[in-house]
């Protein structure tokens, strides 16, 4: 997971104190990877929570809290209540009556006073205080006559999931509504815009509040000894912390009715239970890189561009983790597996047409008028029986080809009457049919290990019944920029400073490469807060870009401390724009010191990021796909390295390049479709001359 640094799971209570020993029934809040914590009551909760969140805030941390009760009512019950369909309304509402303390809180006449506001009686129902009754809430469900929707969307399509006006009993869930939804308005105003509620809020704030139920994806019984409370919350935190970047970003996007996001609310990962429940224990991680991956041969002065290439293709293997997932949540996602088909496709013969069906030995060359026989195949409706010889029958497309039949007419080349039907011959035999297994053969491997997956490669994988694929966790890509003078973008500066555009510009390539994007921000030109930055990079990230500081000079950290480390490899590599290379591993994981300029650091990225980030990710290496064309430019071109412009394919499929060859014009990259490479030896480059062009598309963006 990343996007949030840390998850918090809820089990809610409605209750009064539960005394200091743990006992079921009472609050307990997990964090991901810790154990679950207990709170006797609400009210020590709320406090140590606001401690918590304002801790978090100071450290610029971004936290996923979920509670598990409803967040929202019927739709149109708002509304009803509070004159507005606006669910934080009802929050405000319940917030201003509610009393509560360690022993004793009102949630019953509050309940009753909403009842009130209803025809009949109800819709709240269930007293928990046996001695004292409520005038306007019913004891019993059944005695209810109000009528109000008794579900929302979210509880319909939830198996097992109770209706919140059920305020007592096993397994209501109504009573923690009463008692929690006063605390999460009195957080909203506290935090104000640092917190957002999903899914009524569409915001990204740093702490984020969604609806969970962990029955839904914890099931069964606890370890011995452990309370069943504690176990989910803490189990249900590691499911959501395990979520990869991607999965996370589709939670939290789901599909759900508009009346759930306007104002019913919706359970965080209903209806995609399989991503919550990929098992963390079967994600089988490979050991790390050796500190020495990246070490050149001796003797090396300027690396040719293709021995550099060559060096990291023998060197890199893929680091990320396997886990199994659904197809629905696939794409995008490079296969740890080969696909075997699990059935033929199609699984049977069937007709490719909509028309008559017979066998071919009944019929001659010319004219024909077959007997037509009662009934028909169509697609999912198979004939059962065998077709009498010499007889015809309705076939549609996609049908099985019953018994009996090998051959299809087109049913616009037949005249029918009630009784036969007619057309001429000849006609081949086994026209108009489509063999089993004519795509795809059961047992034979349809799609390759390595291959990252697109659209069309899900639907492959689907028409052989294959449901789940191994998979390779994404790269957690992380990406750092250093240097005193970067300020972010938008901010005040002082003319000595520059925006930092390499972050966005690699975090954007770490995303089309189909990585987790890591944002490690900016480093000072400091060596201690350098390292302590990779040290932290590196407990979340399965490969590091830094740009900036790589050369040997004074302010050059990046390079320095990968030497210190022991770890440095410099590589001087025959090429521009680019200078050093600085590449190590730091606590196992590699890093790519690109250089500061943006059209060094992004053609850098390009050359040899793209391909190592493919082979670390398990896509295979992946080198450079570019085709000739004739050059719309001149050029004296000096001997020694291999040099890349920027440039861009003119109406004519002739290539121009960008008017200067500066490595700080970031206008260039914006300008450019393409790089157009010329090799070390001398060259002069006239007009029309054939020059390779390699487009962008070629490193996947
Ligand atoms: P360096 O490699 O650190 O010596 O930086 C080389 C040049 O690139 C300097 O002019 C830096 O200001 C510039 N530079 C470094 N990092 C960035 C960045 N993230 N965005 C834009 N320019 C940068
Ligand atoms: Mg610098």
């Amino acid at each position: 997971m990343s996007g949030y640094d840390r998850v918090l799971v809820v089990d809610w209570s409605g209750g009064n104190d539960r005394g200091a020993t743990p006992t079921r029934d009472a609050i307990w809040a997990a964090f991901s990877g810790e154990t679950a914590q207990y709170f006797r009551n609400r009210q020590v909760f709320e406090a140590w929570l606001i401690e918590v969140l304002e801790a978090e805030c100071r450290a610029g941390h971004r936290l996923l809290i979920g509670f598990d009760f409803p967040f929202g009512f019927p739709a149109g019950i708002a509304k009803n209540v509070t004159g507005r369909s606006d669910p934080f309304a009802l929050w405000d509402w319940f917030a201003a009556r509610i009393e509560d303390g360690p022993k004793a809180n009102n949630r019953f006449d509050v309940a009753a006073e909403m009842n009130a506001a209803f025809e009949g009686i109800g819709p709240f129902w269930g007293n928990a205080l046996p001695k004292r009754d409520i005038a306007g809430l019913p004891r019993l469900g059944s005695t209810r006559t109000a009528d109000v929707p008794e579900r929302r969307v979210a509880e319909t399509v939830a198996k097992g999931a109770f209706p919140l006006w059920q305020l007592a009993g096993a397994g209501a869930v109504g009573s923690q509504a009463l008692m929690g939804l006063p605390v999460l308005a009195r957080l909203r105003t506290q935090f104000g815009a640092d917190l957002s509620i999903w899914p009524f809020e569409a915001t990204n704030t740093p702490i984020r509040i969604v609806e969970v139920w962990p029955s839904l994806t914890v099931k069964g019984a606890p370890p011995e000894g452990k309370i069943k409370d504690a176990w989910q919350v803490e189990t249900l935190a590691t499911q959501i912390a395990c979520l990869s970047q991607d999965a996370l970003w589709g939670l939290l996007h789901a599909d759900m009715p508009d009346t759930a996001r306007a104002e019913e609310g919706w359970i965080f990962g209903l209806g995609q239970e399989a991503l919550l429940k990929a098992d963390p224990d079967t994600t089988l991680r490979p050991p790390p890189l050796s500190n020495d991956c990246f070490a050149l041969p001796a003797g090396h002065y300027w690396t040719p561009v293709e021995e550099a290439l060559a060096l990291l293709e023998a060197r890199l293997r893929p680091v990320v983790a396997r886990e199994t997932r659904p197809l629905s949540a696939a794409l995008g996602r490079v296969l740890a597996a080969d696909v075997i088909a699990k059935r033929s496709h199609p699984p049977a013969a069937n007709a490719a047409i909509d028309g008559y069906g017979f066998a071919h030995a009944a019929i001659g060359d010319g004219d024909q008028a077959l007997p037509l026989h009662p009934g028909r195949a169509a697609a999912g409706a198979p004939f059962e029986g065998t077709l009498p010889f010499g007889q015809a029958l309705r076939v549609l497309t996609g049908a099985i080809i019953p018994e009996g039949v090998d051959t299809l007419v087109l049913e616009e080349d037949c005249a029918i009457n009630t009784t036969h039907v007619a057309f001429r011959g000849p006609v081949k035999r086994g026209a108009n049919t489509r063999k089993a297994g004519e795509d795809s053969v059961a047992g034979a491997v349809v799609l390759r290990a390595g291959l990252r997956l697109r659209p069309q490669d899900l639907a492959l994988a689907a028409s052989v019944g294959v449901g789940e694929v191994s998979t390779y966790a994404p790269l957690r890509l992380g990406v750092l920029s250093t240097g005193d003078e970067l300020a972010a973008p938008g901010a005040d500066t002082d003319l000595h400073q520059v925006y930092d555009a390499n972050r966005p510009m690699l975090l954007g390539l770490a995303r089309t490469w189909g990585s987790d994007a890591v944002d490690l921000g900016h480093a000072p030109d400091d060596r201690a807060a350098l390292a302590e930055t990779l040290s932290q990079a590196a407990t979340r990230c399965d490969m590091i870009l830094t740009s900036g500081g790589a050369s040997a000079g004074d302010e050059d950290h990046v390079s320095a401390l990968l030497s210190d480390s022991g770890s440095l490899a410099l590589w001087r590599i025959a090429l521009k724009p680019g200078r050093p290379l600085a590449l190590g591993v730091w606590d196992g994981v590699p890093i790519f010191g690109l250089p500061g300029n943006p059209v060094a650091a992004f053609v850098c990225a390009l050359l040899f990021g793209y391909p190592s980030v493919q082979a670390l990710s398990g896509a295979g290496w992946r080198g450079a796909q570019g085709f000739t064309v004739p050059a719309a430019f001149t050029k004296s071109k000096r001997a020694g390295r291999r040099e890349y412009y920027r440039s861009r394919l003119n109406e004519d499929g002739a290539a121009e390049v960008f008017a200067s060859e500066g490595s700080g014009r970031v206008s260039g990259l914006s300008w450019a479709t393409g790089l157009v490479e010329v090799g070390e030896p001398e060259k002069l480059i006239d007009i029309g001359d054939p020059v390779r062009f390699i487009p962008f598309s070629s490193f996947q963006i």
